[in-house]
């Protein structure tokens, strides 16, 4: 549709896709499971935020290459693309076909736009959140921003579905500034996305039967009032409630937010060591890190399976050997955190990291998708790169591969209060069109 203030038609769309695809949580951190955990990957947060505040422009999620260029023949002034720096190879090629094909101005925006080796290819970059520069371009603002009902789906690889999710940010960006994060570069003034619009998607996900909530703030709770107002609507509405947070905060908050519904956490372990964690810039103590996870671990045994996580573990730090790594990722498994995401150590452009280790080691990789962070790109002092990628899978083996079934088969229903509710959700997430939009009206 031809927006009738600026005359012009937008398109926004993503990387294209085989068909089927997942969210990195789970699935690629099972190496050699064929049967995995998954979180389906069929809508992008990030372009239903912009189609919610700015309804002029058309979004178009995780296309096969067949309906990106079927939906090209429509006829587009500008096509914009949300997009991962490991995704940017896909990314050209689909900026080619549309220049190939009269469109006369290409957007970029999302992580991957921070890239400025690639910001050439596009006629206008948006780095951080876009809602208000896109309306601006159909000569309006944006009030207030509305958070639009985003619901995701646990299930495994065969097509099985466990569980639809509600997805949550409350705040985006963020300041902190550890080195390896590109957030600070995107967005660093964290700002709250309003209560009243959290609220009213909360609403959203009770009446459509969902009993859990993911929060992916970048860095859930850094803003302490906001975060404990939307703890107390959670609370309300009787959600269980995942939260991606910062170790010292969950350790501060544990028991207080546990009673107030909290089932489990996704936690940056990153290292036990401490030199590591300096490295980076993390400004948080292993010890103080281990305590959290023996807390954790405790709410499990004392009070059945309550508490679960995902914690994120990085490997390749520039002092670790092959034996150093393997001793960490012994005691990671001893600690049994839950759920482990690992990944290498991986500059990301914009990044002091990147910064640093190019000056002091050099990035040799020049192909974008292995910036997965689970190869190695730059010249590690100790570690070759094929080694690196096998101390991975090792650690990937070791301490994921063995959780798979205990996740599914007894860990999800007990998180869900029993067979009754385990079996609600299971005809719920397999009843659910994993695609549909939903939005609010404008006001
Ligand atoms: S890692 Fe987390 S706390 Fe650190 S800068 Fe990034 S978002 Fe902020």
């Amino acid at each position: 549709m031809r927006d009738s203030s600026s005359g012009k038609k937008v398109l926004l769309t993503t990387v294209y896709t085989s068909g089927r695809g997942y969210y990195d949580y789970v699935e690629s951190n099972t190496f050699g499971a064929p049967l995995r955990m998954t979180w389906v990957r069929r809508i992008s947060y990030g372009l239903r935020f912009i189609k919610q505040n700015v309804p002029e422009v058309e979004i178009l999620e995780y296309p096969t290459w067949k309906e990106y260029v079927r939906k090209l023949e429509e006829g587009w002034d500008v096509v914009g693309f949300s997009f991962y720096l490991n995704e940017v190879p896909e990314i050209l090629e689909m900026v080619d076909v549309a220049r190939r094909k009269g469109v006369s101005e290409i957007w970029g925006g999302n992580y991957g736009a921070l890239t400025e080796a690639v910001q050439p290819y596009f006629d206008r970059v948006f780095v951080g959140y876009a809602e208000g520069e896109i309306a601006r371009f159909f000569g309006r603002r944006v009030k207030k921003l509305v958070h639009p009902p985003l619901i995701g789906i646990v299930g495994t690889t065969f097509g099985i579905r466990f569980a639809p999710i509600g997805v949550l940010f409350t705040t985006r960006g963020c300041g902190v500034g550890c080195k390896f994060c590109q957030t600070p570069s995107f967005c660093s003034r964290p700002s709250e996305v309003p209560l009243e619009s959290v609220g009213r998607v909360l609403e959203f996900y009770k009446e459509m039967g969902l009993g859990y909530v993911l929060i992916l703030d970048e860095n859930f709770g850094l803003l302490r009032k906001h975060a404990e107002d939307v703890v107390s609507l959670l609370h309300e509405h009787g959600f269980m409630w995942f939260p991606m947070v910062r170790a010292d905060l969950l350790n501060e908050r544990l028991e207080e937010w546990r009673r107030m519904g909290l089932k489990g956490a996704l936690i940056g372990i990153e290292s036990f060591d401490q030199s590591n964690l300096d490295e980076i810039g993390k400004r948080e103590h292993v010890e103080m890190i281990k305590e959290l996870i023996r807390r954790i671990r405790l709410s499990w045994k004392d009070r059945g399976t309550e508490i679960g996580g995902i914690g994120y573990y990085i490997i390749g730090y520039e002092n670790e050997t092959e034996e150093s790594i393997k001793g960490s990722l012994r005691e990671l498994k001893e600690f049994n955190p839950g759920f482990v995401q690992l990944c290498v150590l991986t500059p990301l452009p914009r990044t002091p990291l990147w910064r640093y280790l190019d000056e002091e080691y050099g990035i040799f990789e020049k192909d974008w998708h292995r910036f997965d962070c689970k190869h190695l790109v730059w010249n590690h002092p100790h570690v070759e790169p094929g080694r690196m990628e096998g101390l991975l899978r090792w650690g990937m083996k070791e301490i994921n591969s063995g959780h798979l079934f205990r996740y599914i088969f007894t860990r999800f229903p007990e998180y869900v209060r029993g067979f009754k509710f385990y079996f609600r959700d299971v005809c719920l997430a397999n009843l659910m069109d994993a695609s549909k939009h939903y939005y609010f009206p404008s006001d």
